[in-house]
């Protein structure tokens, strides 16, 4: 039986506590400052301005497009010893608002300055939990049939990625489906690694802005920040002077033919499914052609077993969000004839439900 698991961001941020859309770049001082050293009965906030420098141009670059922000400059600039904690809930305020007007603007100094804050700010937190998804792998991934089973990501983070070199304990093994140029390790080929289609890309995907080839990083070399680092010369192309952009995408822009390649992927293994699990990720409506994606699979594959796993917050009345979930569902997928089991109690929970052993032998 064939098996999608689609992972989104609240996949990650069950299982690795990463930042959801809206927290991404606002929460990074908030998650990733240390305490201030106190001379003379000052704080000294040389390290933590130069460790957030970054975020105070973020700042500045969002309150030169919505200038309400402003407050948000002076905010930062006041802070001392206290955690910036500036609380965004507009949809228009996510970074990756911003960045899409930084594209519209042609602004290429903010384009990479919240990329990497993108990256900087993941790659910290994720720092502590390399192996968050282990328990995913360990108790779902291993007793499926080999051949049988994809994951669709649409996460940046690369918390999978040890397991495409090193695999765990020798039996699986994750794929990208992309012909990389340049991979930074002895790149072997597993068999029969499962496909990990990650549609917005991912942040240990570099990309060189000049001669177009694609690297691949391990999370070693990520840590030390590959970005903006030259390109490195690729066999047989010789030295370019080009620099390591991070290769992902939101849904609104344009995207190369690389990850048209892996959308075609996605839609394959998704008609081809007779279970597609859903963990944490709502279709939400500015990722419409994603929606349209699954909806020309789904059309195909009316009988298809739909599992979604999500979260409950405690001010939400369960019954209400499943019968919500529902009637998403039913909009999204009216020829659907397949069973639809919505699961509330989050991602951890559902790893540790009691299954059955695998069917074949
Ligand atoms: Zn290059």
């Amino acid at each position: 039986m064939k098996e999608v698991f689609v992972l989104g961001a609240g996949a990650s941020a069950a299982l690795a506590n990463l930042p959801l859309g809206h927290e991404l770049i606002w929460n990074y001082h908030m998650d990733c400052a240390l305490c201030k050293p106190i001379i003379n009965d000052v704080p000294d906030m040389t390290q933590d301005n130069n460790q957030f420098a970054g975020l105070r141009e973020f700042l500045i670059l969002a309150s030169n497009v919505y200038p309400e922000l402003k407050s948000k400059v002076r905010e930062f600039d006041d802070r001392g010893i206290n955690i910036f904690t500036p609380f965004v809930n507009e949809k228009k305020y996510f970074a990756d608002e911003i960045l899409k007007v930084m594209q519209e603007n042609g602004n290429q100094e903010g384009i990479l300055l919240i990329k990497k804050l993108i990256l900087k700010h993941l790659d910290r937190k994720s720092l502590a939990r390399r192996n968050a998804y282990e328990n995913f792998i360990k108790k779902i991934l291993i007793n499926k049939e080999d051949n049988n089973v994809s994951i669709i990501s649409f996460n940046f983070d690369y918390l999978l990625n040890d397991y495409y070199e090193n695999g765990i304990d020798n039996v699986i093994y994750f794929d990208y489906l992309l012909d990389f140029d340049y991979i930074r390790e002895n790149g072997c080929k597993h068999k029969n690694p499962i496909p990990l289609v990650k549609l917005h890309g991912s942040l240990d995907w570099g990309l060189c802005n000049k001669c177009n080839k694609l690297h691949l990083y391990f999370p070693h070399n990520l840590a030390n920040n590959y970005f903006g680092e030259g390109c490195p010369p690729v066999c047989h192309v010789g030295k370019c002077d080009g620099i390591i952009e991070p290769y992902i995408f939101l849904p609104h822009q344009k995207h190369d033919e690389r990850i048209s390649s892996l959308r075609n992927r996605a839609e394959k293994e998704l008609r081809e499914a007779r279970k597609i699990t859903i963990i944490g990720y709502s279709f939400p409506e500015y990722d419409q052609s994603v929606i349209e994606l699954f909806q020309r699979a789904l059309d195909d594959n009316a009988n298809v077993e739909l599992e979604v796993v999500d979260y409950c917050e405690s001010n939400e009345s369960e019954a209400e969000k499943i019968a919500e979930i529902k009637r998403k569902y039913n909009d999204m997928f009216p020829k659907q004839k397949g069973r639809l089991t919505i699961n509330l109690s989050g991602f951890e929970s559902w790893l540790e439900k009691p299954r059955c052993p695998p069917l074949h032998s």
